[in-house]
């Protein structure tokens, strides 16, 4: 079976290796791994999360009368975090997730990024185009997603300008412009059924608390500062944990088989026959 994080892991390298404006990024930084979702729903083809962003200053939630207006109850004082991901000693900076197999069979036909690719025909460069624009979201200084500015200087309050793409489209006709081994993205011109009919199979990597993945949490403050709010005879909520976990290592990856229609843990072969 052909493992689709791998494969896009080493086009990664060789990405880096070959556009300039990438070039920055230390791909021993970055995990690729992989979500499902359905080629026929709504939905992101891949995201970039990124796990160096600072906690969150202290905050609570609270609810109001509807009435009065006044608080009535809250939460205690908490921060949101990002959880720390490490594979060996390296703390990893991203997460680039794929989704399969809603990945594998996107065109371009329809899509934005038609207008930049004379080509249209090679529906596979829809996928190039995304895993460089995932790239591009990493941020030179590795502080969170990269800000962009817009054509009169300033920052924009959005990760997308009509530039972004414009750029991510340029990387695209520059990479393939460098002539890269056709073996590091052949992979790509495939859609979800070829391809697992080619390879017997599709594998990737995603982690066992599948469908979940690190995201950010909350944490309650150890030691909670008195809050305004409470003068007025405010309910104080007993802390729920959180559901996500703060802290993720290689142990928890795992290779998962992936379908058309669903998702399942590869069992490795001759793991439960009998001695
Ligand atoms: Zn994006």
């Amino acid at each position: 079976m052909i493992n689709y994080t791998d494969r896009l892991t080493l086009l990664v390298h060789d990405i880096v290796r070959r556009v300039q404006t990438l070039s920055f990024i230390d791909v021993a930084d970055v995990l690729v791994f992989a979500r499902f979702g359905r080629s026929n729903a709504e939905g992101a083809f891949a995201t970039c999360h990124c796990l160096t962003l600072p906690p969150s200053d202290p905050g609570y939630y609270f609810w109001r009368d509807r009435v009065s207006g006044r608080i009535t109850r809250r939460s205690e004082w908490f921060v949101t975090k990002s959880p720390v991901v490490t594979i060996g000693p390296r703390r990893i900076k991203y997460l680039i997730s794929f989704t399969l197999p809603r990945f594998c069979d996107q065109s371009l036909l329809h899509s934005r990024k038609e207008r930049f690719y004379r080509r249209a025909s090679d529906a596979w460069i829809a996928k190039l185009d995304t895993v460089i624009h995932e790239l591009y979201h990493i941020d030179p200084e590795q502080t969170g997603i990269r800000r962009l500015e817009t054509s009169d200087g300033k920052y924009s309050a959005q990760c997308h300008t009509p530039q972004f793409f414009a750029q991510v489209a340029d990387m695209v006709s520059e990479y393939l412009d460098s002539r890269p081994e056709p073996q590091a993205y052949d992979f790509l011109k495939h859609d979800f059924d070829a391809l697992s009919a080619k390879h017997g199979g599709i594998v990737a990597t995603s982690f066992r608390t599948f469908p979940s993945y690190p995201q950010r949490f909350v944490e309650r403050l150890a030691i909670q500062p008195p809050c305004e709010a409470d003068a007025e005879g405010v309910e104080v909520e007993p802390w729920r944990p959180s559901a996500h976990r703060p802290l993720y290592t290689a142990d928890d990856l795992h290779v998962r088989q992936f379908t058309r229609a669903a998702s399942r843990r590869k069992v490795r072969e001759g793991q439960f026959r009998a001695a």
